[in-house]
């Protein structure tokens, strides 16, 4: 008995911990504070819950039971609430207070009538359901984020939390003589389930944890990987890229090419219209860029004005048919703001040499490049040794 009770007082200050660091990744490291609040709120309102079952056969069963308890179960509703604005799912909360409600009932029922199986059915048929659809949903926009990873790493364990909680309810109702026994009382069955509680404490918050680390390891991916003022990807992102393309040329013989862009005369706008007119332009120019590009095409800032896109699984012709395509949006663009007209020079450089590094075929797509700028500009010229001006 003893034993029980010291580990239920264990749970609560381990939940009291829980709901500080809580209150300091929402006040202190950025946290959004109304996600924040939630779950400090869920670790606070299960101490609270705990610290009241520890009071039974000392205080009334109205607050031992019925009030622990709704404590307990509210916990687990807030906790799944803040799952929900976090991920920006809608908020069920119609669902919640009839869970309440419904475990109310249960609970108020078992002090009229002493019926301690309606009890635990009624204490851990809600948690269940709130554990089992608070990993549905989350497992669900987890994935339609795109973090996979995070999405089972989520749901694995509230689904299988949600399960210990519905097995306990089964087991209340088969075998009530010991499974359903108020928790504060020692035996067998209830050492378990407080350790399961224990653990349950522990990984929903790590769980919680975790999806936050997750998006915050995203979104600084994708701050490391684009460029700021476009959206498109920068120079350290379009090289791992590169080195795909490179590898699949190695293995599967597939060619792939590179476009190199620059903006003819960039600096005139700059000079003529000032600094803000040229960021509007090239904001501009990115999306013909993504237009004129086919989906599988990756485009990136390489800086300045200049930009480079990789075309994976394309040969000669397709490299430059693209090439035209590009340098022919510009001449067809409707150029909003200061600039009137804006032209690009464009070198094509297409890989076939399985021995070729990426280096080297940015290399011959910048030599193309430049020797577009000599030529004249506002035309594609292809890298040797086939050469075309389109101006
Ligand atoms: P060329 O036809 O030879 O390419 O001439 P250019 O003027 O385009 O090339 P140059 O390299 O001489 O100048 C590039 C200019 O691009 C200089 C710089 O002011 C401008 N630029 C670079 N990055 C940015 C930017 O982020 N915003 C703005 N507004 N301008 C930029
Ligand atoms: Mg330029
Ligand atoms: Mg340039």
């Amino acid at each position: 008995m003893q034993d029980i009770r010291t580990v239920l007082l264990l749970i609560a200050f381990q939940q009291g911990l829980c709901a500080f660091s809580w209150w300091v990744g929402g006040w202190r490291l950025g946290l959004p504070r109304f996600v924040a609040l939630h779950w400090m709120i869920a670790a606070m309102s299960t101490a609270v819950g705990l610290a009241l079952i520890l009071q039974r056969g000392v205080w009334p069963p109205f607050l031992t039971l019925v009030v622990a308890n709704l404590a307990i179960m509210f916990a687990f509703v807030v906790m799944r609430r803040g799952v929900q604005l976090f991920l920006r799912l809608p908020v069920t909360d119609g669902e919640h207070v009839g869970l309440l409600a419904f475990d109310a009932i249960l609970l108020l029922g078992f002090v009229a009538g002493e019926h301690t199986t309606v009890a635990v059915v009624g204490a851990s048929v809600p948690i269940a359901w709130t554990l089992l659809r608070a990993a549905w949903e989350s497992h669900a926009a987890l994935l339609r984020e795109g973090s996979r990873a995070t999405a089972h790493v989520v749901a694995t364990p509230l689904t299988i939390l949600g399960a210990l909680f519905a097995l306990r309810a089964i087991v209340g109702l088969l075998a009530p003589e010991v499974a359903a026994r108020p928790l504060h009382e020692a035996n067998a069955f209830n050492g378990v389930v407080v350790m399961v509680l224990m653990l349950v404490g522990l990984l929903l918050n790590l769980v919680l944890a975790l999806m936050v680390v997750g998006r915050l390891v995203s979104r600084l991916q994708h701050l490391s990987e684009r460029d700021a003022l476009t959206g498109l990807l920068n120079r350290r992102a379009i090289a791992p890229l590169l080195a795909r393309e490179a590898g699949r040329l190695r293995r599967y013989g597939e060619s792939y090419a590179l476009l190199m862009v620059d903006v003819d005369h960039f600096k005139t706008i700059n000079d003529c219209h000032g600094h803000a007119a040229g960021d509007a332009a090239l904001v501009q120019l990115a999306r013909v860029l993504r237009e004129a590009a086919r989906e599988v095409d990756s485009i990136a800032r390489m800086g300045g004005e200049e930009f480079c896109i990789l075309l994976p699984h394309c040969d000669q012709d397709g490299a430059m048919r693209l090439a035209e395509r590009v340098h022919a949006a510009m001449h067809e663009a409707v150029w909003t703001g200061a600039t009137q007209r804006l032209t690009v020079s464009v070198g094509v450089a297409v890989a076939l040499a399985p021995e070729e590094t990426p280096e080297a075929v940015l290399e011959r797509a910048d030599q193309a490049l430049y020797r577009a700028k000599n030529d004249g500009r506002d035309r594609v010229v292809v890298a040797e040794p086939r050469r075309l001006a389109v101006a």
